[in-house]
């Protein structure tokens, strides 16, 4: 029996456009699920890895890691999902689950990480994905497919450092950028009850933000005003990829503060600060399973609702342009057209 032809959208070269692909679905293993996609959304590090940036995966490549969709077809060993269940999936599917981390609980931390993202051996711009059915998950019934899927990339990377480092009665966050993890942060941040700083070096970008729930709006071209926010801030989640002064997130924060990275931007920052304050730069990588869950729970209970434009998938370039270009307001979502 031939396998059924699964359509996608792959860069062929690193810096390549996307194009429509044409390949065989990967072997089902025991614990696999494939799932039909439905909806994608495009996160900026889709951007850096048909770059190339990362330096180690392979071409052609298919990317896509906010993935939601039904089951399709279920692994000998899956009894927690069942054909026709709508899952999301996020930018891990699948770990080793016998190393310490993984027996930790903290997947993402898996020694196997360059194995393990959903793109491998191709992610979700694309007609079917097949990945570990211990990293699909179940959505709340009444959740748009289209705000379950920026959950899954955005929602976690967001969610798990502010709830690992916002600490204490009301703990003063700053959200450094308001772009597609930015703006869910924001939403996240105050459905959590801290006092929730947007920054940007956006002006027009206020008024959003503070619909978003910000309490303050910084704009980081305003000399005066960051350096009036000496010390201001328990905790800055960095969403920003790039234009960012180090130098004055570090004067803003207070001591024994934590920054924390959520991109990989161009780092450099100045000793002084850092050690005399005491502070902690730290990066935060997706999330595990069980933050997950709950932050699948939580974003339903608190009617976190991220910003969307739908595209069609075959617009997948020209979406993958725009979010390059930072034009999308904010997250762009592909919906399939292509699917069978
Ligand atoms: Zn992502
Ligand atoms: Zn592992």
């Amino acid at each position: 029996m031939t396998a059924p032809t699964i359509t996608g959208y792959a860069a062929r070269d690193a810096g390549g456009p996307l194009e429509p692909f044409a390949y065989e679905p990967p072997a089902l293993g025991d614990d696999d699920v494939r799932v039909s996609v439905t909806h994608c959304g495009v996160c900026y590090s889709d951007v850096h890895l048909i770059e190339g940036r990362y330096g180690v995966f392979d071409f052609p490549l298919v990317p896509g890691h906010e993935i939601v969709g039904h089951v399709s077809d279920i692994g000998a060993a899956v009894s927690a999902l069942k054909v026709g269940d709508r899952v999301g999936i996020g930018w891990q599917g699948r770990s080793c689950m016998r190393c310490e981390w993984c027996l930790q609980g903290e997947e993402q931390l898996c020694v196997d990480v360059v194995k393990n993202g959903t793109w491998t051996p191709y992610g979700g711009f694309s007609s079917s994905v097949t990945v570990d059915g211990r990293f699909a998950y179940p959505l709340p019934d009444s959740m748009p497919s289209e705000t379950a899927a920026v959950l899954m990339c955005a929602g976690l990377a967001v969610y798990a450092p502010l709830r690992a480092y916002a600490q204490g009665d009301r703990p003063r966050v700053g959200i450094v950028g308001v772009g597609g993890l930015g703006h869910v942060a924001i939403q996240f941040a105050h459905a959590l009850g801290h006092e929730v700083t947007a920054i940007s070096s956006s002006p027009q970008k206020e008024r959003e933000a503070r619909d978003f729930g910000a309490d303050h709006f910084l704009l980081s071209t305003d000399k005066a005003a960051l350096k009036r926010a000496r010390f201001a801030f328990d905790l800055l989640l960095c969403s920003a990829h790039c234009g960012i002064d180090w130098d004055y997130l570090l004067w803003i924060l207070d001591r024994r503060g934590r920054l924390v990275l959520l991109g990989f931007p161009e780092l450099t920052m100045d000793s002084v600060d850092l050690v005399v304050h005491e502070v902690s730069v730290t990066g935060s990588f997706v999330g595990n399973r069980a933050h997950m869950r709950e932050m699948l729970a939580f974003a339903h209970e608190h009617h976190i609702t991220p910003r969307v434009e739908l595209m069609p998938m075959s617009r997948a370039e020209e979406a993958m342009r725009r979010v390059r270009e930072n034009q999308a307001r904010y997250r762009i979502v592909l919906v399939n057209d292509t699917a069978a």
